[in-house]
Order: structure tokens, then C-alpha cells, then sequence
């Protein structure tokens, strides 16, 4: 999940990370409040899920509460690539004598936790990592030693931060990674990371991505969803403990194992290409072990989805093998009834698949196509999907 800047901060404050006090506010006239009781100049910041908003208009300063309501009007209702601003951020202008580049992430391709500084950071950062990769120091940092303060500095001195505050920025590096570990993060970046004129370093910015499987462990986190800006399906899948995500296309897919579901988007795009170009819906794992009970799930959310044209239902029989699997779509079916009214391609293979395929001939439901290769399953439910579309 990623979070929006003032969460990131309330987060990093809990860890001891200097930021800056402030508030937000979802209406121009709270924004002025907010203003009236910092009692300074203000920045009104707009909180949307991506970078760039300083460039796009999303960052303004306000030296009077009337004054910060005229920003905050202007940026509220803001598009920021594709994302509406519902809120800003009202917090105290700081006066910035230099602005560094800090990230801590995950390194999937080296298999590390991975930290990125650099003392030029600021708005141009993309085109430094592009122009000038020299400048942007790259560390890795190993999972079970962690950052401690001599690592914080060799970071610090690898960003060529200056000597005069390399020792702060360490102290600040160091709480940074408490952050990451202790919230179990993703990403904790930070840009810019100011000096001040009084050699203070202050996170004036954040982005954190916290890891979904570590939730169990942060109770806390649950309140950081945005429930407005959630995806209905996805909420009514993670409703019923189902793991499915949005995509943009017109193929539902259902499999068992994520291995398989997502092989199988690739195999759709891939035959979509010959029918003019449509797409997975969505990723859905049923798992292992699917019940009748967990298929009618699945397929009530797919089938709910009005993007969605055709149904890809891709099972390979394991543990609970492909009768059951088939007497549970069966049954699914029977559980939706009128509500299933998209065709479905049903794709068996596995442990008892003969008798599965049998279960859905002779139940012979009208929506239900079987076909058995996964490469030609994919090109008839892009095929229908293009004629329903
Ligand atoms: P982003 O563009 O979405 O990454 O938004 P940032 O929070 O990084 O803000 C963009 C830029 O606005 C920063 O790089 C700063 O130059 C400037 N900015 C943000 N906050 C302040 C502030 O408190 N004072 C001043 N003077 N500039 C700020
Ligand atoms: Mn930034």
C-alpha cells in the first residue's frame, strides 16, 4: 500500500525523523484555519499517490491565511497525472539551503535492500539518475546487519553530502531505516531531504510503500487505507480474503496459484493481440484447495465487473484435484444463477482430469466452454471477449 505524503510523515515523526508540524485539510477554508494557527508562511501541498507535484502546480507557498485559502482553492480539484487532489497539506515553509535525494527500497533483481542518496536531489532527481548516474550513490544494505550510525556515514559520504552536516543526515539515515524495518516498508523515500540555514536535515517530503503480508503485525496500518480511493472490487474481493487485482481489460482470469494466474494474463495479452487487443480484467488466485463456496466468490467478483466480456477459468488439479474442481464450478454456477451471464472458457488439466472434464460435459451449462490447452482456452476467451466487447 502506498501512502500519502502526510501519512509517510506521521510515520517517520513516530520514528524520530525530523519533519515539519501540519495538518490537512480537504476544504480551502480549513486550509486558512490551519494557516491562521501555524501563524507563519505556510506550504499548501497537494496529497495525491505521485511524484511530480511540484512541477505540476501541486506545491505552493502562502505568507497569509487568506493567502492559503486562494492556493488551497486552486489546487484542491487539481489533476496531478490522472489523480484528483481531495486534500492538501498545510505545514511551515521551511527555508531551504540545499536539497539532498534519500530512498531506501527493495532491490528485487540483486536480492538486497538497496539505499539510493545523492546530494543533488530535489525536482530534476529522475533526470540525475538518467543524465548523471555517477551522482546518485547506491548502496546495498543487508537484511540482518541493517543500518547502524558507521553505515549511515559511509551512505552519507557515497551521496557526497557535505562534511559540515554528514553526521546529522547519518542520524537522520539511521532513523530512516528504523522506519523501513520497523513499519516493514518497501520504499521510504525522501525529496528533498533539506539542510536549513541552520545546518538542521528535515524530511520535507515523503513516500512510503508499506508490504500488504506484514499487516498481521501492524494493526495500526488498517487506518492508513483511503477507503474513497479504494477500488470497489478490490474491496469486495479482500472482503471475502480473495487475492485479486484490478487490471484495465475485458478477459476475467481465475486460477489456482499465482504462479499460474500469472502466466495466464500473459497468455491472454498475448492472444488478445489477434482479436483486436483486449486484455486481462484482473488477477485472481483462488488457491489450492478451492472450494465450490470460494469459486461462487471469485466469479460474483469477476462477474460484477463491467469491464468484463468473457471469463477465463484456469485450474490445474493438485491437491484437490479436477473433479472437484469441476463439481465446483458447477455449483458456483448453480449459487449465481442469473447473476452469471458472461461466457465462461474453462481449462482443466491435472490430477483427475478426465473426470473433471466429464462433470462440465455433462452438466453442459450453456455458458460454459471447455477447451483443452491453455494456449487455446486464452484465444477463445479473447475471442469472445472481442465479440462481446
Ligand atoms: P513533489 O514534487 O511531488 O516531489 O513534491 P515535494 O514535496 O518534493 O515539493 C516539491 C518542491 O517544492 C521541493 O523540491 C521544494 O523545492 C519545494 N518545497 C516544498 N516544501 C517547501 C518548503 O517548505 N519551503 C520551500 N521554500 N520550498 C518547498
Ligand atoms: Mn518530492
Amino acid at each position: 500500500m502506498d501512502l500519502y505524503e502526510y501519512q509517510a510523515k506521521d510515520l517517520f515523526a513516530a520514528h524520530d525523523v525530523p519533519v515539519l508540524p501540519g495538518d490537512v485539510a480537504d476544504t480551502p477554508e480549513k486550509a486558512r484555519e490551519i494557516a491562521a494557527r501555524l501563524g507563519q508562511t505556510v506550504v499548501i501541498k497537494a496529497q495525491v499517490k505521485t511524484g511530480g507535484r511540484g512541477k505540476a502546480g501541486g506545491v505552493k507557498l502562502a505568507d497569509t491565511p487568506d493567502d492559503a485559502q486562494a492556493k488551497a482553492e486552486n489546487i484542491l480539484g487539481l489533476d496531478i497525472k490522472g489523480h484528483i487532489t481531495r486534500r492538501v497539506l498545510v505545514t511551515p515553509a521551511s527555508d531551504i539551503a540545499e536539497e539532498y535525494y534519500f530512498s531506501f527500497l527493495l532491490d528485487r533483481a540483486n536480492r538486497t535492500f538497496l539505499a539510493m542518496a545523492s546530494a543533488e536531489g530535489g525536482m530534476d532527481i529522475e533526470q540525475l539518475a538518467v543524465e548523471r548516474p555517477d551522482a546518485l550513490a547506491k548502496v546495498p544494505v543487508d537484511a540482518i546487519a541493517g543500518v547502524d550510525i558507521a553505515k549511515a556515514r559511509e551512505i552519507a559520504v557515497a551521496a557526497r553530502i557535505p562534511a559540515e552536516v554528514a553526521e546529522k543526515a547519518a542520524e537522520v539515515i539511521v532513523k530512516l531505516w528504523d522506519t523501513f524495518v520497523g513499519e516493514d516498508a518497501t520504499l521510504v523515500e525522501v525529496n528533498p531531504l533539506v539542510r536549513d540555514p541552520q545546518d538542521n536535515i528535515i524530511a520535507l517530503d515523503g513516500k512510503v510503500t508499506l508490504d500488504g503480508n506484514a499487516d498481521f503485525r501492524h494493526p495500526a496500518h488498517a487506518d492508513l487505507v483511503d477507503k474513497d480511493a479504494e477500488n470497489p472490487l478490490e474491496a469486495a474481493a479482500k472482503e471475502k480474503d480473495l487475492n485479486y487485482v484490478k487490471l484495465d481489460g475485458e478477459v476475467g482470469i481465475i486460477g489456482n496459484g499465482a504462479g499460474l494466474v500469472m502466466s495466464t494474463l500473459d497468455v491472454v495479452a498475448y492472444a488478445g493481440e489477434k482479436h483486436g487487443g483486449v486484455k486481462p480484467a484482473n488477477f485472481l488466485d483462488i488457491g489450492g484447495g478451492a472450494s465450490a463456496e470460494v469459486m461462487a466468490n471469485g466469479l460474483h467478483i469477476i462477474l460484477g465487473d463491467a469491464d468484463v466480456k468473457s471469463v477465463f477459468v484456469n485450474v490445474f488439479g493438485g491437491i484437490t484435484a479436477c473433479d472437484a474442481v469441476a463439481n465446483g464450478i458447477v455449483k458456483a454456477l448453480e449459487i449465481l444463477g442469473d447473476e452469471a451471464t458472461k461466457p465462461l472458457v474453462v481449462r482443466l488439466d491435472g490430477n483427475n482430469v478426465d473426470e473433471g472434464r466429464r462433470i462440465l460435459a455433462e452438466a453442459n451449462h450453456p455458458l460454459v466452454t471447455v477447451v483443452d490447452t491453455m494456449d487455446n482456452a486464452a484465444d477463445k476467451a479473447a475471442e469472445l471477449a472481442a465479440a462481446g466487447a
